[in-house]
């Protein structure tokens, strides 16, 4: 591990170094989401005080090419010119009624419009609370224990769900989280990804116990790994035969990889039961939702007994943020993520190549990482078999040439409509002298 206090960083950096020492002093690690901290990759995290289009800036001034949009909401870009006037239109009107209001209704109707299995939604605030109750709902419906999840999958911070999970217990190397009773770890079944046999063992089993699989619809948070061809239909098969639901997590995925997420995607004919959502559909607050059948819904409070609340659920501002986000998203968005993607990737795949560095790109429609290691990576098994301190190295040697890359060798590279030729030119030039520095 490059040692995080290496000076040279933080000379580079003084007014981030300075908050994060008060940071420190108040909050653990200085930062309220763990891969922030820039704990694998070493240096000094920086401290962003603006963001416009496709550049962030930083306490001291420096400006970069941003390459995580958030962790993937800002599709857009940062501060959109519209979404900031539906943003302050919003405020304006009031930040928070605790009674239903129209944009809500709105924001869910664009969903169901673009998603066809989604045939009721309910809004929440988070990735984390929409699995929460996605899972609560399938053992709500079934009344079966069991939820299958898959190695390096990460569903947010669920007790159950925090198993094997990837993003930043990937990046710390954390086998799991403490402070997850074993009784509830014990509910929880971890599979590796892209195995049928090792789904149908389970389901021979322990198939009558099981009340879910959930599964990212394409895998995001350890590098990018998509399912195999026809292990989206497995899932749907085995679950299927056994009376289990297939809960698609497209927090990540979902009006990323299309108008209607990895769904609407590739020809996938697989509807699942239940799928969540967040990033893309808050435009950059926290707006996120499950939803799915309508008789698997209807057992939801107050309908059913399934209960499930939020004090800030369907905000009036996070809806207003995320609805103008949606339908600002038509065709000529994705597919300037698509041109975006396929330049830089195809950029840092020769850069690397040249000089000679081992390493597999990988995509999911617009999403792809750099894995730092030779071969095809189809579970967490591969993606964790890779020269992190080469990635570390090109991290930095991106970052001081101005490109924010995702501080971990475990997470995707988000690009945004607001990337134009000047953008994408300067994370091209940036690239032939990270892959010398990751050579090392
Ligand atoms: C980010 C993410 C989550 C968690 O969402 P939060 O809003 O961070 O709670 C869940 N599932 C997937 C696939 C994600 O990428």
């Amino acid at each position: 591990m490059t040692d995080p206090t290496a000076p040279s960083t933080a000379e580079r950096a003084p007014a981030s170094a300075a908050l994060l020492a008060r940071a420190r002093a108040v909050t653990p690690g200085g930062v309220n989401s763990p891969v922030r901290a820039f704990r694998s990759v070493g240096g000094t995290p920086r401290f962003m005080a603006s963001g416009r289009g496709p550049t962030l800036t930083d306490v001291d001034g420096r400006e970069y090419v941003d390459l995580v949009g958030s962790w993937g909401p800002m599709i857009l870009g940062h501060a959109h010119p519209e979404v900031i006037a539906a943003v302050h239109d919003a405020a304006a009107r009031g930040t928070s009624f605790g009674t239903p209001s129209e944009n809500e209704v709105l924001l869910a109707e664009e969903i169901v419009e673009r998603v066809a299995p989604v045939e009721r939604v309910r809004l929440v605030s988070s990735g984390t609370e929409a699995t929460m109750s996605a899972i609560r709902l399938a053992r709500g419906f079934t009344g079966r224990p069991l939820v299958v999840k898959f190695a390096g999958h990460y569903h947010g911070h669920v007790d159950s769900l925090l198993v094997a999970a990837g993003s930043g217990v990937a990046t710390l190397a954390l086998p799991d989280s403490a402070g997850v009773p074993a009784e509830m770890a014990a509910e929880t079944v971890v599979l590796p990804y892209n195995d049928v046999a090792a789904l149908e063992a389970v389901f021979a089993a322990r198939g009558e116990q099981v009340a879910c699989v959930i599964t990212e619809a394409a895998a995001g948070n350890m590098g990018v790994v998509p399912p195999d061809p026809g292990f989206t239909e497995a899932l749907r098969r085995v679950t299927a035969e056994h009376g289990a639901l297939l809960v698609s997590d497209e927090v990540m995925t979902g009006f990323r990889c299309s108008r209607a997420g990895w769904w609407g995607h590739e020809d996938l004919d697989v509807a699942p039961d239940l799928l969540t959502f967040g990033k893309v559909m808050g435009g950059g607050f926290p707006a996120a939702a499950f939803g799915g059948r309508a008789d698997v819904m209807a057992l939801l409070a107050p309908d059913g007994p399934v209960y499930q609340a939020g004090t800030l659920s369907g905000n009036p501002v996070a809806t207003a943020a995320g609805l103008t986000t949606l339908r600002l998203c038509d065709d000529a968005v994705y597919s300037r993520l698509d041109e975006v993607s396929s330049t830089i990737r195809e950029a840092a795949s020769e850069a690397l190549t040249k000089a000679g560095v081992p390493h597999r790109v990988q995509t999911a429609s617009s999403m792809f990482s750099v894995f730092f290691r030779d071969g095809t990576v189809r579970d967490y098994d591969d993606a964790r078999a890779q020269d992190t301190e080469a990635f570390a190295r090109f991290f930095h040697a991106m970052l001081d040439a101005g490109v924010y890359l995702p501080p971990s060798a475990y997470e995707c590279w988000f690009v945004s409509a607001a990337h134009d030729d000047a953008a994408v030119e300067r994370v091209l030039a940036a690239l032939p002298g990270a892959a010398a520095a990751a050579a090392g």
